[in-house]
């Protein structure tokens, strides 16, 4: 082969190196700015929360081994994840070995599918079935996405009508994020855990361990854990946040419960799937009490013949305000629904 031939060959392959790198860049990733912030609780543990220039909506966890890199909640869209992986990149040049899935919950597992096969990504058997059903078709999740048209319409309106450059670049930004989510969702392919679990599985990178633990039905059948026990961290997803957790598909009064047995684990800070990291147990605390009179509340109601829709409205928690983001009476449509259908049997 002469070099002029050779040199042909070469850009070829470079040629089709990038658009095959390029193909796996899924659509919705421009923003501006950096789209995560990794805030460093212990050395090598980063908590990854969103900076709103990209729709992020549930936060994760980095957690930078010896010789790998492990990623706890990859967020809401391929696009999402796409984007935390380059991100990382300046955190550390080491490799992406290992996702694991707190849950399967759009904002934390929609961006699964942008993983090489290689990955292994680590779920609970009960994340991994919802996964391979239909989780698109769950109201929570047509609910979040059936939303978008209706807020970009809006947005657009708003900007129209705004004067001041400030506030019209503002609402620019929230029209490109949403605008982005929406193309990104529309290329999604809900893609489950390819190593489960029941109860615990424990990995050991280096000199670090990392439980993954089940702790018993709680915000879903299936929601693990992450503890690292040398770090004294625990990695939280939903089934603890920092404030309120999503209901729908919870299990209200074994959730309490299974809150006693995170009690039981040896940690100092908290890394939750909404909100900032903290360490004050107390919170445990208060959750509990709060999921305890949602239950008890709502089971009254019921009981009295009011419907759930109504119920939704009167269910009164305001005496957890002080220590909970609560402002008025009501509870979420779809936490009333759930607690209703697990009452009559239609959920087990
Ligand atoms: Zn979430």
């Amino acid at each position: 082969m002469n070099r002029r031939a050779l040199v042909s060959v070469i850009t070829l392959v470079l040629f089709i190196g990038v658009v095959a790198a390029q193909s796996r860049k899924p659509a919705g990733t421009s923003h501006n700015g950096n789209a995560f912030r990794f805030n460093k609780v212990k050395e090598g543990v980063y908590h990854a929360i969103g900076t709103g220039s990209l729709a992020v909506v549930g936060n994760g966890a980095v957690i930078v081994n010896d010789n790998d890199v492990m990623i706890v909640d990859d967020h809401v869209s391929p696009a999402a994840a796409w984007v935390l992986l380059e991100e990382v990149k300046a955190l550390t040049k080491k490799p992406v070995t290992t996702v694991i899935n707190t849950h399967f919950h759009f904002d934390h597992a929609h961006g699964n599918q942008i993983f090489d096969p290689s990955v292994q990504i680590i779920g609970h058997e009960f994340t991994r079935r919802m996964l391979l059903g239909n989780p698109t078709a769950m109201p929570l999740y047509q609910g979040y996405l059936n939303g978008m048209p209706g807020q970009i319409e809006t947005l657009r309106k708003r900007i129209a009508a705004e004067k001041d450059p400030a506030a019209r670049a503002k609402l620019q930004t929230q029209l490109q994020v949403t605008e982005n989510n929406y193309a990104s969702q529309k290329e999604l392919k809900p893609t489950p855990p390819n190593v489960t679990l029941s109860t615990q599985m424990t990995l050991f990178r280096g000199d670090r361990e990392i439980q993954i633990r089940y702790l018993g039905r709680g915000h879903t059948a299936g929601d693990v854990v992450v503890l690292l026990p040398q770090e004294r961290v625990v990695i939280t997803g939903d089934f603890l946040t920092s404030g309120l957790s999503n209901m729908s598909d919870s299990y209200p009064e074994e959730w309490a419960a299974s809150l006693d047995a995170l009690k039981k684990l040896d940690f100092d800070t908290v890394l939750p799937g909404h909100g900032e990291a903290f360490t004050d147990k107390a919170k445990i605390d208060y959750f509990q009490a709060y999921l305890r009179d949602v239950w008890t509340e709502t089971s009254r109601l019921k009981k009295e013949g009011v419907s759930a829709e109504e119920a939704a409205k009167r269910v009164d928690v305001t005496r957890h305000k002080g220590q909970l983001p609560i402002q008025a009476p009501g509870i979420p449509a779809l936490a009333a629904t759930r607690i209703y259908d697990l009452l009559d049997g239609k959920v087990k």
